[in-house]
Formats: C-alpha cells, structure tokens, sequence
C-alpha cells in the first residue's frame, strides 16, 4: 500500500487537480461527516477556482440532516446528475470500490481516478492512490492536500475539515500526535467548533430515547470471545427505527462499546427497505496496556465482505439475527 510517507502521491494529486477541467467526488454511501466533510471541502476549493465540480453519493437519497449546515452542500447533486465522464474522479473515505455503490460505474468515465483516504483495509482503486492508514480522518489528509496544493483554508473549507476531524475522533478521543495541532488551526479560522459538533453529534429528537431503551433492551454479553476478550452485541431492528434519523441509529455502536466486559462490541442494523439485509458495526479496544494489542476489526470486517480501520469497521450481512451472530462469531474465531 502507498502511504503519505511517500510525498510523491501528494504531488500526483495535485498535479492531477491542477490538470482537472472537470472534477466529480464521490462520498461513500451512507455517508458520515468525514466523507461528506472531505467532498464539500474539495468543491469548495475547486468551485474557486473556477472547475466545473458535482458532489455526490449513490444512497439514501437525502444527506443526513446532521450534516446540512456544512458550507458548500450547494456543489451536492443526486447520483443521476452526476456526469458520466469527467476529467478526474476523487472518492473520499472509501476503503474499496464497494463503497461508491452504484456510483461505481462513474470510474470507468474518468480520464483519471484519485482515491483520497485513511482505512487500512483500502484496495487503493484509484490511478492515484493518497491513502494515509495513520490519519485521523480524511478531512486530514485533505488538510495535508491542501498544504501541498498551496491552498489556504478559509473558515468554510476549515468547517468541512473539522466535521469529519471531530467526527472521526470521537470528539477528539482517539487522537495522535498532530491531531490537535489542526483542530487549534481550523479553530483559528474563527469557525464556532462546538456549535459544529453539537450538531454533528450531540443533537437528537426525543424518540431518540425511546428507542434506545427497545434497542439496549436486546444486548448480549459474549464474555468468552476470543479467550476472553468478550463480545458485546445489539440489535436495532427495522421496527425500532421509525420517526428516527440514521444519526440516531448511527448512535448506538458508541453507547454499546462502552462495555467494560467486552472488548469488542457489535451493533447489527436491519435495512428500513431490504428484508434481511443488516449493515454491521463493530468496534474494539487495546488492552489497555498501552500496546495497541486489541483484535484487528479491519481484518474481521474485510472477511466478512466490508472494511474499516482496526478499531472500527463494518460489513453488510443477510439473514436472521441468529445466523449474523453465528457468522461474527466464527469469523472472531
Ligand atoms: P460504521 O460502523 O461507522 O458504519 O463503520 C466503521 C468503519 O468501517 C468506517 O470507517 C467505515 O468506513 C468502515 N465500513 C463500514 N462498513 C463498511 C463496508 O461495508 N465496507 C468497507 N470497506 N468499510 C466499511
Ligand atoms: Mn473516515
């Protein structure tokens, strides 16, 4: 895999974005802050400088609420409308060619193809591949674009940036060296940073707690997992989820990993349309030995179809819910 140690991708994509007279992005579906973040901060600069760019992810068919307030949301487009062909395609934070849905076939009509993102499990599908497994977020490595590219980042740019930084992180839990060198520099454009994650993250209606109490109500303790690792599991059917938002379904994976007794935790989300169909969560944690010595969930998640990073990854499963437990179970072996 290419890393951003090696700076020659950074030149690539901005040769490639200098060279673009015409630029589609492409956010993963179900998108989350950091993809959306990443696109919106992408058109706006490009948008300025006068290329033609579409914003745009194959499902659902309406952003998240959550994330309408971001700067630039103008440049989105439904999938129909994006062209297809155009000068160079980018897809932000996605780990695979999966991850563009049916948006997938806009790869073959572009001259060139720029994947911009951090999971370790990335396929690298793109021509140019900037693909930084150790950033935080992707909005961070559109922040080090940016600096190669010579782009200054206005309070709007700086706005997209720190919604997928703030997201990514969990409010700045997960964090390394630098992580918040560029939350104070973002900051510093006078963006308001906690207006920006109360909505991204601290903001739910009250059905939200209804149906916390259904969906907690159906949690399992699996204290034997992994010799004793424990797995910790939960189900938000289709039926729990009416009136709410997919942020509020999006929630529960982080109330979830909070079990002490486990240190995996599963969240498994039935579809609002497909019978049967569940996209999965799973989070893990080190030890807490300081070692970094948790499961590796990209490995797990990558098995079982999907992709992530090693503490946080997904996949998409059919079946009843005793046949998706089985089927985690033994792939955590
Ligand atoms: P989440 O639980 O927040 O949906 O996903 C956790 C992480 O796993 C995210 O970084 C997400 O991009 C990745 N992920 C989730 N589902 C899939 C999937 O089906 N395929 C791949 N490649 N990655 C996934
Ligand atoms: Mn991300």
């Amino acid at each position: 895999m290419t890393t951003m140690r090696d700076t020659a991708d950074l030149d690539a994509a901005v040769l490639a974005l200098n060279a673009a007279r015409s630029v589609t992005v492409v956010c993963h579906v179900q998108p989350d802050a950091d993809t959306v973040g990443s696109g919106l901060a992408l058109a706006l600069v490009l948008h300025r400088r006068g290329i033609p760019v579409w914003v745009s992810f194959a499902e659902p068919a309406e952003l998240p609420m959550s994330m309408t307030s971001l700067p630039g949301v103008r440049h989105l487009v439904a999938p129909a409308e994006v062209p297809a062909e155009v000068d160079l395609l980018v897809a932000v934070d996605c780990g695979s060619a999966g991850r563009l849905g049916a948006l997938v076939d806009r790869l073959s009509g572009a001259t060139t193809t720029l994947v911009i993102d951090h999971h370790r499990s990335n396929t690298c599908f793109g021509a140019i591949n900037l693909v930084d497994p150790g950033a935080e977020s992707t909005t961070s490595v559109i922040a080090q674009l940016l600096d190669a590219w010579r782009v200054p980042i206005d309070p709007d740019v700086a706005h997209c940036l720190y919604a997928g930084l703030v997201t990514d992180t969990g409010s700045f839990r997960w964090v390394r060296p630098g992580t918040h060198e560029l939350a104070e520099r973002l900051l510093a454009t006078g963006i308001d940073g906690a207006d920006i994650a109360r909505t991204l993250l601290d903001t739910h209606p009250f059905g939200w707690l209804m149906m916390l109490s259904r969906v907690l109500g159906t949690a399992q303790l699996a204290p034997d997992v992994r010799g004793g690792v424990g797995l910790v599991y939960a189900f938000v059917r289709r039926d729990d989820v009416d009136g709410v938002r997919s942020e509020e379904v999006e929630s529960v994976i982080d109330i979830v990993r909070t079990t002490a007794e486990a240190g995996i935790a599963a969240v498994f989300k039935e579809s609002r349309t497909v019978p049967d169909r569940w996209t999965v969560s799973l989070r893990s944690r080190d030890s807490g030995r300081g070692t970094g010595d948790g499961i590796d969930l990209a490995e797990v998640a990558t098995a079982l179809g999907g992709g992530g990073h090693r503490f946080a990854a997904g996949y998409t499963a059919y079946g009843t819910p005793d046949d998706l437990v089985g089927a985690l179970l033994a792939a955590l072996g």
